[in-house]
């Protein structure tokens, strides 16, 4: 069986990361509102790129917790479509990704 252990502390280090970055923005999301309306415009503004920057991070720690649930598992490394064996590069580079090279 592969140790895929160097690729669970990335991914876990990564969902970490992500996981600070969440809750710095609820923080920064849950501020009141500014009285100034130009303010309050730019701060609705602000508040829609944080909201898809949240999404955007909410959707890596899926792909993350998959690939952890995939190396619990011992199906880590085989691409999800074709059940090739994923290259250690691309591993390397993706460690969350379920695809191989040409499935991607
Ligand atoms: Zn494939």
């Amino acid at each position: 069986m592969t140790d895929w252990s160097s690729q669970q502390n990335t991914l876990k280090a990564r969902r970490a990361e992500l996981m600070g970055e969440i809750a710095g923005i609820e923080d920064a999301l849950d501020d009141p509102a500014p009285k100034d309306w130009e303010e309050a415009a730019s701060e609705r503004q602000g508040d829609e790129v944080l909201t898809a920057l949240g999404i955007h991070d909410a959707a890596e720690i899926r792909r993350i917790d998959a690939a952890l649930a995939r190396i619990a598992e011992g199906s880590y490394g085989t691409c999800v479509t074709c059940g090739a064996q994923i290259g250690a590069a691309r591993l390397d580079t993706l460690p969350d990704t379920p695809f191989c090279i040409s499935c991607a």
